[in-house]
């Protein structure tokens, strides 16, 4: 039996795709084809990683992709998507809940409905909640560590766990998640009554800051670089008078210089050209290293 048939197995044949364009699961609108993309429902998960153990086939998992820069020569082996199947969202009390493939954006707005405050500062990211726990995802002074409880996850033997906040250990735009390998199922989060309307205004204050400062009209996979200690890496390429530079369809953004975006067209290797000779001028000039926030996928 080959891969697929093997695969048919366990997944219905609308939940395997074969050469398909990550350029249709990024939010930079790039990426070459994934041999294999897969959508589990959250019983198949750890049968689906079994299966690519066994047959030394390599895998990934992926959220809404919006933090993502896939090579244009795509993916070997298999992407599995939990945003399609796996994304439903339960209130119990103080308690949300949801599963890994669930909008942080859809999260933040189901506990604001329900008067419960604690998830404001996620209401513009466009991530996964499965993509925000692994990345421990902030902004505007909040981040994931601040309000997750427990987390349902698979290890990486493919065995599933519940792990508490202590044990997540959240830092900047890492985690337990991250560093093991691990995969999260659901991700369990307390929050505290609160006023609606007040929720509310503070949502629509943070869209308006972000509309305003961020180059929200193009794709892109938002900050391209992490915040280096004690300075801004937007900041660093404006002073080094990036904003603007262009390499093929991948731009420095004018309005925000955090961001490379996509003006139309860009490939992978234009935008990651363009990261490496933005961070070679920022050392060169400032003697401040940039690391990629960025997930770079695939060969380059
Ligand atoms: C316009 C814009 C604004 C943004 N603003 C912010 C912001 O304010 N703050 C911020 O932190 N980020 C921001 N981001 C980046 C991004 O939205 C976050 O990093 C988000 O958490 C990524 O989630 P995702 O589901 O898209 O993950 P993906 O991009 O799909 O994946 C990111 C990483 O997580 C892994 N992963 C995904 N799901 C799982 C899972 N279930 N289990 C294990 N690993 C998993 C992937 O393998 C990959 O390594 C922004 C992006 C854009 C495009």
């Amino acid at each position: 039996m080959d891969f697929k048939e093997k695969l048919l197995k366990i997944l219905p044949e609308s939940g395997i795709k074969e050469n398909e364009p990550m350029s249709l699961h990024t939010t930079f609108r790039i990426g070459g084809k994934a041999d294999y993309f897969l959508m589990p429902e959250a019983d198949k998960v750890a049968e689906t990683i079994k299966l690519c153990k066994q047959e030394n086939m390599p895998y990934m998992i992926v959220g809404n992709g919006s933090n993502l820069l896939v090579s244009d020569k795509g993916i070997r082996g298999v992407v599995i998507a939990l945003e399609k199947q796996m994304n439903s969202i339960e209130i119990k009390g103080n308690i949300i809940r949801a599963q890994a493939g669930a909008m942080l954006i859809g999260l933040a707005a189901k506990a604001a409905e329900s008067s419960l405050g604690g998830l404001e500062f996620a209401s513009g990211i466009p991530g996964t909640v499965g993509g925000a726990l692994t990345m421990n995802a902030g902004a505007y002074g909040g981040e994931m560590k601040q309000v997750v409880k427990r987390i349902g996850i698979l290890d990486k033997d493919g065995n599933s766990d519940i792990i508490d906040a202590e044990k997540y250990d959240g830092q900047y735009r890492t985690s337990y998640i991250m560093k093991s390998g691990a995969i999260v199922l659901w991700g369990e989060f307390e929050l505290e009554k609160k006023d609606k309307e007040k929720i509310r205004e503070e949502m629509d204050e943070l869209k308006k800051k972000r509309t305003e400062k961020q180059p929200l009209e193009y794709p892109s996979a938002g900050s391209t670089f992490k915040r280096p200690e004690g300075y801004f890496a937007g900041k660093l390429i404006m002073d080094a008078g990036l904003a603007g530079y262009t390499v093929g369809g991948a731009q420095v953004s004018e309005k925000h210089c955090g961001f490379v975006i996509n003006k139309g067209g860009a490939t992978a290797e234009d935008v990651y050209t363009l990261m490496q000779n933005v961070s070679a001028e920022v050392k060169s000039k400032f003697g401040v290293e940039l690391s990629p926030e960025v997930r770079i996928i695939g060969e380059f």
